[in-house]
């Protein structure tokens, strides 16, 4: 099941594009104007299993926070290996390959743009809808000053203070819950709509237009204990939707939960997608893959920050950094990468006996 891991975003974009074309099925490619680090060009690439007329649609999209793609991308590559539809051709899969292109490309989570995708889905038209306060409060200390293990402790010192007198969910909230405010912080949510938004406008119009009922399986890792993937709904457990989420995928986790670990934004992808196609009835989830511990990730995630006001792939300890990412959401273990595709293919099976009703 490892085989399907890729060693980066070309090889994982040029191994995608041939798993269409043995099917064979069609690609339609969107191109991002930006590069990559090496100059390679950066596209999100669209394969349709199934009739253009299906009125049923699954969509599983990976790459949404870059260097998180290659889990989504393994998956994908294993369903055109290996999806049987429904028989009666009504059901369609649309997998959407690398979202956020340069992200995987780059190996961050953000976008060109230092957007985080799963924070920018928000309503353009109620200027400051949005805002994150806690974020104000740590914003000139969440970053640590350079790439040690001192300038760390330093940071991860007043994080602790803040901690003491706010408490564990407010420090959460503060750091994850995406913020409008500092354009080259972290979880910055944007302030106009990104490539990808429009991009996936695109694709909801290209691609859904005939769909009446859609899910959504967006795949993620670097959350959660190690190997294990997590359905998560935006919706409340007793919404229709939330509903429909329980009884197609099983147990799901909740993020507007208050209890949960999970950021909870109010911007996800999972809202992008019902406001990028309003009229099917939607079922989406995120599937959330754990790595490593949360404060690892956490650290990755802040030394990654650092790497992007210094330089970024320019800076001589890109490679140091880069390296740190990969294994915070990309794991080596072959254990791992097994467990990922075993797990999304049985959540692409349930996601389709869902949608087929
Ligand atoms: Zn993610």
């Amino acid at each position: 099941m490892e085989r399907y891991f890729s060693k980066d975003y070309s090889e994982a974009r040029q191994r995608f594009l041939a798993g269409a074309e043995a099917r064979p099925i069609a690609i339609a490619t969107y191109e991002n104007p930006a590069r990559g680090p090496a100059g390679e060009g950066l596209f999100t690439d669209v394969a349709r299993i199934g009739p253009a007329s299906a009125r049923r649609v699954l969509v599983l999209e990976s790459g949404l926070h870059g260097v998180e793609g290659y889990a989504g991308s393994a998956i994908q590559l294993a369903a055109l290996e290996s999806v049987e539809l429904p028989a009666d051709g009504d059901v369609a899969l649309l997998l959407v390959h690398a979202v956020n292109p340069w992200g995987f490309a780059s190996n961050c989570r953000f976008n060109e743009d230092n957007i985080d995708l799963n924070r920018h889905f928000i309503d353009w038209d109620v200027p400051g809808n949005l805002d994150n306060p806690g974020y104000r409060d740590i914003a000139d200390f969440l970053i640590p000053a350079d790439f040690s293990e001192e300038a760390l402790a330093v940071s991860d010192a007043k994080l602790e203070s803040y901690r003491r007198d706010k408490g564990e969910q407010a420090l959460r909230s503060a750091i994850k819950l995406g913020q409008y405010s500092h354009p080259e912080g972290l979880y910055f949510g944007g302030m106009k709509p990104s490539w990808s938004a429009r991009t996936v406008q695109r694709i909801a119009e290209e691609h859904l237009r005939a769909a009446e009922f859609c899910g959504l399986i967006d795949v993620h890792t670097g959350l959660g204990p190690f190997g294990f993937g997590e359905c998560l709904s935006g919706m409340a457990p007793d919404s229709e939707e939330g509903k429909r989420c329980s009884a197609w995928y099983g147990h799901v986790a909740h993020t507007k939960s208050p209890k949960t670990d999970y950021a909870g934004s109010a911007a996800s992808i999972l809202d992008g997608y019902k406001r990028a196609a309003p009229w099917p009835v939607w079922t989406p989830i995120g599937l959330e893959f754990g790595t490593r511990s949360e404060q690892l990730v956490r650290d990755a995630v802040r030394f990654d920050g650092w790497l992007h006001l210094n330089g970024g792939a320019s800076n001589p300890r890109a490679g140091a950094v880069k390296a740190m990412m990969l294994d915070a959401y990309r794991p080596d273990e072959a254990e791992w990468r097994a467990a990922v595709v075993t797990r999304g293919l049985e959540v692409v099976g349930l996601g389709l006996a869902g949608i087929s009703g």
